[in-house]
């Protein structure tokens, strides 16, 4: 069954390391031989002794979508790195603190391979549920083991557990709450082909996509997914990269970054962007949609600037963060995969 295919995987995976590590990358192979003697001392790029530099696409042109993966990291974290490393693909890990002591390797690796870290708190408590000082310590903790873990990425951005957020939490998490557009729901199903199904038809440009790389079915479907997405003409970023390196609001929630249309609604937007205390509509990212941060005090929103053409996002954001994660819920308890903790 299943787990004989993953020991090969897993053995591919070790030596796709140590190629990488040999070849030095995907160099073009007309410069690799020219005069002998000289070529040589040209030094060799060394190993990477940090993250690659973040890379500049305009997901406003491109068809972009950032894949995540969250509760790790897990024992099939490193396989999916393999995966995502062989499609040429970088994710975002949204990870728990307490599972980073157990797998520093691999947090290490995500962060060379150039992909986005992010924190998910300690234990995956309901953060809404507790005080101030205790969701700080569950930020502040899980901020350090992952710069230990890595050797020094502070991770930017948290998402938190279920999804569940407010105004109270969000200021004392203190970090961008990244949420998703689509839920696959591959913690529920636990089932590779509904995971690769849903992974690769309901993405829309811009999209964010929730998955979790602590079960084995869904690390199993991101080879398809990833094959499925290229086909439809996906470039996978990291959240950061999906927002176009913009600086992300502390508090503020956001479940994706839909391109605004070309053409701008020739309807007069009233006042809006004026108003000192109106984080609601900056560069459109912050949805109109999203209930988590109601933004009382923000009438200034009639044009829902940031939603042309009723575009893609919104089909599939059900399962958004006010109501307490329909996406993760139930999640953490009861792994009987065997990730650490829980
Ligand atoms: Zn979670």
């Amino acid at each position: 069954m299943v787990h004989i295919r993953s020991i090969g995987v897993i053995a591919a995976a070790g030596a796709g390391l140590l190629t990488v590590s040999a070849c030095g990358g995907h160099a073009p192979s007309k410069q690799a031989r020219p005069a002998a003697g000289k070529q040589i001392v040209a030094k060799q790029a060394p190993r990477p002794a940090g993250p690659p530099p973040a890379r500049r696409i305009d997901c406003a042109r491109a068809r972009c979508v950032a894949l995540t993966f969250d509760d790790g990291p897990g024992p099939y974290t490193d396989r999916l790195l393999t995966t995502l490393r062989r499609g040429g693909a970088r994710a975002t890990f949204f990870m728990l603190g307490e599972n980073v002591h157990n797998f520093p390797g691999v947090v290490r690796r995500m962060a060379l391979e150039g992909h986005e870290l992010g924190n998910h708190s300690w234990s995956h408590p309901q953060l809404t549920g507790l005080s101030d000082a205790e969701v700080r310590s569950q930020i502040q903790r899980t901020q350090r083991a992952i710069q230990q873990a890595s050797g020094g990425v502070t991770p930017k951005l948290m998402r938190p557990p279920y999804g569940a957020t407010n105004k109270r939490t969000g200021r004392a998490i203190g970090m961008p709450l990244i949420l998703w557009s689509v839920d696959t729901l591959d913690w529920q199903y636990r089932d590779t082909a509904r995971d690769a199904r849903v992974g690769v038809k309901e993405p829309r440009s811009g999209g964010i996509v929730l998955f979790h790389d602590i079960h084995k079915p869904s690390v199993d479907a991101i080879p398809k997914v990833l094959d499925g997405l290229k086909k439809r003409g996906f470039t996978f970023v990291t959240v950061s990269e999906l927002f176009g390196g913009r600086a992300l609001k502390p508090g503020q929630t956001y479940t994706d970054n839909v391109p605004p249309k070309p053409s701008p609604p020739a309807t007069p937007v009233p006042a809006a962007p004026q108003r000192p205390g109106t984080p609601a509509r900056p560069e459109g990212t912050a949805r109109p949609g999203i209930p988590a941060q109601p933004q009382p005090a923000t009438p200034a929103q009639p044009g829902t600037p940031a939603q042309p053409g009723g575009s893609a996002a919104p089909s599939s954001d059900v399962a958004e963060p006010g109501a307490p994660s329909p996406g993760e819920a139930p999640e953490a308890p009861p792994v009987p995969e065997a990730p650490p903790g829980r």
